[in-house]
This record gives C-alpha cells, sequence and structure tokens, in this order.
C-alpha cells in the first residue's frame, strides 16, 4: 500500500491522490443497488494522458486492479469499487478541446458532462443527440464506458453511433488511437466500437472523436392515456408500422405518474394506466403529432392532449426524466431492468412484466424508451421483508428471461457490470462468451482493469 502510494505520487500531484478512507468510501459505488462494492486502496484523480498513463504503469508494475469511474451514475455496479483497487476517476479531465462545424466533430476529454457538451455544441448550431436521462450528471467517458442511449435515440440513435475516434491508455500504459475523423473510414478492425460498451474492461477513454448533427427545430410533444400498457405498446407499433420518425416516443405506467408527481407535483395524469408522449422535430410538428394522435386513438388512447407551445414540451420531457429517479424514492429499494425487444414485441414485453408482477404482489413501476423496446421496470420492494425481497430478485430474474425468450436483450443501454453477470452468458452462448473473454485477456493479459464486471 505504501509503496503503491508512493510511486502513485511520483507521477501526480499531490490533490489528484486520495487516501483517506472518509473520502475514498464515497467512490465506492455507482448508483445501482444490491450490487457488492469493495474498499479501495485509493483514488486517483489525473488532469492529463500522461498522468493516467503514469495510473496504468504502476498499477501494471504492481499487479493493482484498477476501477475507471466517471460521474458513477452507472445502474449496473459496473463502476463499483473492488477490495483494494485503485478507482482512477476521469472527472477532473473535462475539457472540450474542438468543435468543428466543418468536419462536424467535437473532440473531448473523458469528464466532460453530457449536458454540458450538448449546449456547447448548441452554441454553434450543431446537436450531440445521445441524451441519457442522467445527462446533467453523466460524462462522455462513462456513455462510452456503457454505450448509453437516451430519449432521442429513437430518431438519432445511441452512443456508439457518435463515436468516431479514441484515445486510450492501455493496461500496460500505452496510448493506443483508433477511428478517425473523417466522415468515412474502414482501415483495419474497428476498434473504437470494441470499447463502446467495455464498461472500462479494456483500457481508459481519455479522448474522444465525436460526431455532430446539425442542431434540429425545437420539438413539439403530445401525451397519450391508454387503458392498459399493452394498448400503448401496440400504438407504438402501428406508429413505427406507419413510417413516422418521432424525435422522442416514451412511455410510463401509472405507478411511474404517480411517483413523478409524488416528486415534482407536475399534474400528470394519475386515473390512466400508461402515458404515451411523442414528439417531432420535424418542419410540420403539428401535422406529425395529429397523425400520430390517430394511431394512438385506433390503438385505444381514451386522451390525446398535444402540447400547447414548446415549453410545454420540454415539461413533458422533463417529467420522463424524472421517472427513475422518482421510482427510486418510492420504497426503501428498487432493482432496475433494462431489457430491451424488438418494437413488435413491446406490447408482449409490458403485459408479460405485469403479469410478473401480479404473480409475486409486487410493485413494478415501468418507464420506458418505448420507440428503441427498452423497458425499465423497476422492482420496488422492502430489502428488510426477507420474502419481499426474494420475490424481487425472482421478478426481475423473470423479466430477463421473458425479454431474451421474445428475442430482445438483457441490457438495452444502462451495460451488465455485476448486476447482469449471470445472464449476459445466457445471452452470448458458449461461443460468443469464450471469444470475449479472449478479447479481455488481449487487452489485459493480467486481469487488472475493472475486474470481476462484465464476465
Ligand atoms: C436518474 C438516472 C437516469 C438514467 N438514465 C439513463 C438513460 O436514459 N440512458 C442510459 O443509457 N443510461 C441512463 N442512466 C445510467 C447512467 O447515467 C449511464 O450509464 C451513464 O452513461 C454513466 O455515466 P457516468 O459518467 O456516471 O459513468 P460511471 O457510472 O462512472 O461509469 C460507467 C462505466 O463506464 C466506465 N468508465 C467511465 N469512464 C471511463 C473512461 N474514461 N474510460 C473507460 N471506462 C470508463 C466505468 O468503469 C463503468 O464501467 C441513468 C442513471 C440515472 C441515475
Amino acid at each position: 500500500m505504501e509503496q503503491l502510494i508512493e510511486l502513485l505520487r511520483g507521477g501526480l500531484p499531490a490533490e489528484a491522490v486520495i487516501t483517506d478512507p472518509d473520502v475514498t468510501a464515497g467512490y465506492a459505488h455507482d448508483m445501482a443497488s444490491f450490487c457488492e462494492a469493495g474498499t479501495p486502496a485509493v483514488v486517483v484523480l489525473p488532469r492529463t494522458v500522461e498522468q493516467v498513463q503514469h495510473v496504468m504503469r504502476t498499477a501494471t508494475e504492481l499487479r493493482v486492479p484498477v476501477v475507471p469511474q466517471g460521474a458513477r451514475s452507472g445502474l449496473s455496479g459496473a463502476a463499483n469499487a473492488s477490495d483494494g483497487c485503485i478507482v482512477l476517476s476521469l472527472v477532473k479531465m473535462d475539457a472540450i478541446l474542438e468543435i468543428n462545424p466543418v468536419d462536424r466533430i467535437a473532440v473531448v476529454e473523458p469528464g466532460v458532462v453530457n449536458a454540458v457538451l450538448s449546449r456547447a455544441v448548441a452554441e454553434h448550431g450543431l446537436y450531440y443527440p445521445p441524451d441519457p436521462s442522467s445527462w446533467e450528471q453523466c460524462t462522455i467517458g462513462g456513455n462510452i464506458g456503457t454505450a448509453s442511449g437516451g430519449l432521442c435515440c429513437v430518431k438519432y440513435g445511441v452512443t456508439a453511433e457518435y463515436v468516431l475516434g479514441l484515445d486510450v491508455v492501455l493496461a500496460d500504459g500505452r496510448l493506443l488511437s483508433t477511428g478517425r475523423s473523417t466522415a468515412k473510414g474502414v482501415a483495419g478492425y474497428d476498434l473504437t466500437r470494441l470499447f463502446v460498451g467495455a464498461e472500462g474492461s479494456l483500457g481508459i477513454v481519455v479522448r474522444a472523436v465525436l460526431a455532430l448533427k446539425p442542431q434540429p427545430p425545437q420539438q413539439l410533444a403530445l401525451a397519450a392515456e391508454f387503458p392498459s400498457v399493452a394498448s400503448a405498446g401496440t400504438a407504438v407499433k402501428e406508429i413505427m408500422a406507419g413510417g413516422h420518425v418521432p424525435s422522442l416516443l416514451e412511455l410510463m405506467d401509472r405507478t411511474t405518474l404517480r411517483a413523478v408527481n409524488e416528486m415534482a407535483q407536475m399534474g400528470l395524469p394519475e386515473s390512466t394506466e400508461a402515458l404515451l408522449l411523442a414528439a417531432f422535430d420535424t418542419p410540420d410538428p403539428a401535422a406529425d403529432l395529429a397523425a400520430v394522435g390517430e394511431l394512438c386513438k385506433a390503438a385505444g388512447a381514451t386522451e390525446v392532449v398535444p402540447a400547447e407551445d414548446f415549453a410545454e414540451s420540454e415539461l413533458l420531457l422533463q417529467a420522463r426524466r424524472l421517472a427513475l429517479p422518482a421510482l427510486e424514492v418510492l420504497k426503501s429499494a428498487t432493482m432496475i431492468d433494462d431489457v430491451c425487444v424488438p418494437r413488435s414485441q413491446l406490447a408482449a414485453l409490458l403485459e408479460g412484466t405485469a403479469a410478473i408482477a401480479e404473480k409475486h404482489d409486487l410493485t413494478i413501476g415501468v418507464c420506458a424508451h418505448a420507440g428503441d423496446g427498452n423497458t425499465h421496470p423497476v422492482v420496488c420492494f422492502d430489502p428488510g421483508d426477507q420474502d419481499e425481497a426474494a420475490r424481487a430478485r425472482a421478478s426481475f430474474d423473470e423479466i430477463m428471461a421473458l425479454g431474451l425468450e421474445l428475442g430482445g436483450t438483457i441490457t438495452g443501454e444502462h451495460g451488465v457490470g455485476l448486476l447482469k453477470k449471470e445472464w449476459l452468458a445466457r445471452e452470448l452462448g458458449p461461443v460468443s462468451l469464450e471469444l470475449q473473454r479472449g478479447i479481455k485477456r488481449t487487452f489485459d493479459p493480467l486481469g487488472l482493469l475493472n475486474p470481476g464486471k462484465l464476465f
């Protein structure tokens, strides 16, 4: 331990090496419930690429595990410390190095907060689409680590589609550059994509080249009330089959609506079983909303209420962004699923989730990036009640099993981390698992990078 700290201090400023256990304990875990977290030996907060390289060289020399962290807003335990590890927090590397309107790229350090980047590029008439609900908090490094999605992904896609190139410090301290700054490029294997969603298990992202789009027009939204979550799921199917391209298509069930109202007094309708939010940023959003409103009615919507203006549309979005934190305070504990199915199977997944909640006599609030088929059933329970906690775990697992049965995935955007480790093998199968473990060994032969996560 003493040798570790001494060596780290040799290449880092004094304030960048934290050993006070009261402070380091604060870096032990992300926002996922029920994932074990160890006690870090030290937390380091480098400001330069060279400092990150120094940390990794030291870790390799002394064989100390390293857990990279962004804002620790992750929901799978992927940023949780392991015992005796170096927590490598990238939050101080938060410079936007370049915004280039001609090449339509931004070059950033990993600690840049998602919303800060979004606002900065907007000043140039540009748009960085991936927008997790946690965007005011989460970092680009974390977004790359978990391959984040968000609200506007139904039209604009997820983080993976916007990462063009990376600088990555490898386990032994070497600096790897992947990808490109060009609009096209097919030289060699796509190592950039390999790092997106790797959960810090292959290397430390220290710089990213991100693709930007021209700023679209402001979006206008509507809210449609449904008598069941499944009928809202059917509306989603019809909207997508009808060739519509909403910039947002989100769902909140009754439990979620109540929770959001309780947290923020938003005045959302609580008597409805499901609220579908649709938005368009097209040249004539009102016409698009009218067409989608008709499809909602045909699928059983009892009320379709278009927002009066852009400000009201933004309020609806804010309500949706509050869904997860609001559900988390409903009961003393929650487990958040992240199952994503083909859109055509959304209604079946929602119906099945409701049946699982009933079978286990549990409250499971559902919010969803419905247009992506990506649902977040939030299992609420009291951990002090052993029977209820066991039923919660069982229902959490049954929802993932249902997702796989329906041709989906156990995680659309939150990642595997510790929470869904057992399920990864089931989804990948033995051949893929063996190859993936081989990739891990190639990049990290000593197994020092974020050990115990994913596999
Ligand atoms: C209220 C709330 C709402 C959310 N909504 C969404 C949503 O809509 N969509 C969504 O996708 N997620 C959502 N999330 C989950 C979370 O915000 C995302 O996973 C986010 O991308 C994590 O970013 P972070 O900076 O907090 O990373 P962390 O949680 O600190 O880390 C995440 C992973 O990335 C790795 N990592 C971090 N930085 C680096 C780096 N520089 N190099 C290599 N690896 C690194 C970590 O080791 C870890 O494996 C939400 C979370 C909360 C709390």
